[in-house]
Formats: C-alpha cells, sequence, structure tokens
C-alpha cells in the first residue's frame, strides 16, 4: 500500500474535551493539507462517525481512534486505540463504564465536600460548567474538578483554584476522591479484543520508560514518538525504543481547538506520524479482524 501525505493520529472534539465538533476537526485537517486525521476523544467513541462522514465528502482519510485513560505506578497513563470495532457491544459496555466512574467520581467529591460542611449542590457544579461550555462553544464537555473549584469560589468557600485544589482538590486534600482506573495492559487487551490498534500515548509524559516496555513487551502495538510535549532527546529515544521492538513509531499533535487564536497542546498536523504508520496501522487491524 502506497501512503502519500502527513496523518495527524490524535486529535480531540467536542466528544470529549476538545473545541471544534468532529466535522469542524477534519475540515480543519483537509485545510492544514492532512492526508490522515485520526480521531481520538477520551473514553469515548462518539465523534467517529461523524468525522468519517465528513472525511468522505473532503477525500481525506479519518482514521477511528480512542484515546483511553489509564492507571499505572500512581500515575495517568493514556492508550491511544485506533481502527476498533465500535459495533463490538462488549467495547462499547467497557469504555461505558469508565466514564461512569468519571461522573460517580465528581458526585463523591461534593457528598466529601458536604461531610466537611461545605455548602455546596451538585446543581452548583453544573451551573459552573453550563456556562463554561457555552462561553467555550464546547458541547458535551465532561465535567471535572475545575468546575467544582469554579463553584467553590463562587460560594465563597476559597479565593482562588490553587486554594481550592490545596485545601480540597489535590490528591491526598480532605475531599479527594480516587479514581480506580483500569491498568494500561487491561486498555491494550480491550482494544484488541475490539480488534483495533494499541499505542502508547505520549510516553515522555510519564518518567516511566520500564512501564512503556513492558506492555511493549505485552502487545502494545506502538508508541507516540512525536507529540507536541516531546522535546528532540525523547523523539530520538521513543524512535530507538520502537525499532528494536519492531512496533509502530506514530505521533500527532493532541489537538484540542483553538481559543482566541492559540492552540493549546499542538496545531493540527504540527506533529505528524512517520511515513507508513498509517498503512501498519491498517494492516494490523486487517490482521487483527481476520484472525
Ligand atoms: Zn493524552
Ligand atoms: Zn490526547
Amino acid at each position: 500500500m502506497v501512503e502519500r501525505g502527513r496523518g495527524d493520529l490524535h486529535a480531540h472534539t467536542t466528544a470529549s474535551d476538545g473545541i471544534h465538533t468532529p466535522a469542524e476537526v477534519v475540515r480543519k485537517a483537509h485545510e492544514a493539507g492532512l492526508a490522515t486525521v485520526a480521531i481520538t476523544d477520551h473514553d469515548t467513541v462518539a465523534g467517529v462517525n461523524e468525522a468519517l462522514i465528513q472525511g468522505e465528502q473532503l477525500g481525506i482519510r479519518v482514521l477511528a481512534g480512542i484515546e483511553v485513560s489509564t492507571h499505572a505506578d500512581g500515575g495517568e497513563i493514556h492508550v491511544l486505540g485506533y481502527l476498533t470495532d465500535n459495533g463490538n457491544v462488549q467495547w462499547l459496555n467497557r469504555l461505558e463504564s469508565l466514564r461512569g466512574v468519571r461522573g460517580d467520581r465528581n458526585g463523591m467529591i461534593v457528598d466529601k465536600l458536604r461531610a466537611l460542611g461545605v455548602s455546596i449542590a451538585w446543581s452548583d457544579v453544573e451551573a459552573v460548567a453550563m456556562e463554561r461550555q457555552q462561553a467555550g462553544g464546547a458541547k458535551g464537555k465532561s465535567i471535572g474538578r475545575p468546575h467544582i473549584a469554579e463553584a467553590l469560589i463562587r460560594k465563597g468557600v476559597v479565593s482562588t483554584m490553587g486554594e481550592a485544589f490545596d485545601r480540597f482538590l489535590a490528591a491526598g486534600a480532605a475531599a479527594y476522591v480516587e479514581m480506580p482506573k483500569i491498568h494500561p495492559a487491561e486498555a491494550v487487551r480491550w482494544i484488541h479484543d475490539a480488534g483495533g490498534v494499541a499505542v502508547i500515548a505520549h510516553p515522555g509524559l510519564y518518567g516511566k520508560d520500564g512501564l512503556i516496555e513492558e506492555l511493549i513487551a505485552g502487545g502494545a502495538d506502538g508508541i507516540e514518538v512525536y507529540h507536541p510535549d516531546h522535546g528532540q532527546a525523547e523523539e530520538e529515544r521513543y524512535y530507538a525504543i520502537a525499532r528494536r521492538y519492531g512496533i509502530v513509531a506514530t505521533g500527532g499533535s493532541d489537538f484540542h481547538g483553538e481559543r482566541l487564536g492559540v492552540s493549546y497542546h499542538g496545531a493540527l498536523g504540527s506533529r505528524y506520524a512517520p511515513i507508513g504508520a498509517v498503512s501498519a496501522i491498517m494492516e494490523l487491524a486487517k490482521e487483527r479482524r481476520e484472525a
């Protein structure tokens, strides 16, 4: 298979915490001259269909993707999945269980705050989230601790975000709730069970190269070598690891959108996969489906 043009294999949409709709992200990728863009929202494939339809209309390849949140050795690890069968009910149920856990966690934090005597209701947190969504134009963005922090400021309980986190919300603080998450090796297995290709996202952000190599030995298909938060040293180190294990080296911008003309993480196409990566992912997925 001849592969032409650049592929940005890491982009978020309004299906998770991106600013632009899936169709908008695909249009922007097309405008940026990309040949391929992967839609990789956090713990959901809800944006994929809209992106696929837009991609077909514009003649740009859209890879169905996801970025699964996992936990290992006291830190968060992200696992990218490509070309999973999104009609697979077990896969969809597993993803839903991950998202359900997150929703419950926010409620548990609010319960803990109330138990501490703080006058705050779930509706206060929702009000903040709703305003933020309207201000930023982002729909479907999940509620998180920053929204709770802002509600605490509005209630006059604390005066800054920093104080909200220090006193209540940070790991180990009074209202902190540990988020039960799956291990990255389990995310790799889930992605494989759904016929997809599993890639360890931005390994340079974890400081856990031993774990990365364990995950590769355990069956991860690739690592994200090119990412806006990787410097040249990380790119070289992870490219060497990919070569050593004979796995796919990928790359992407981790695009979340622009606000006031400024991209947070990277601009679409600012990081991209090496030539051959997209074909390799498609080949692997094909083998896995046929197995
Ligand atoms: Zn990530
Ligand atoms: Zn991401």
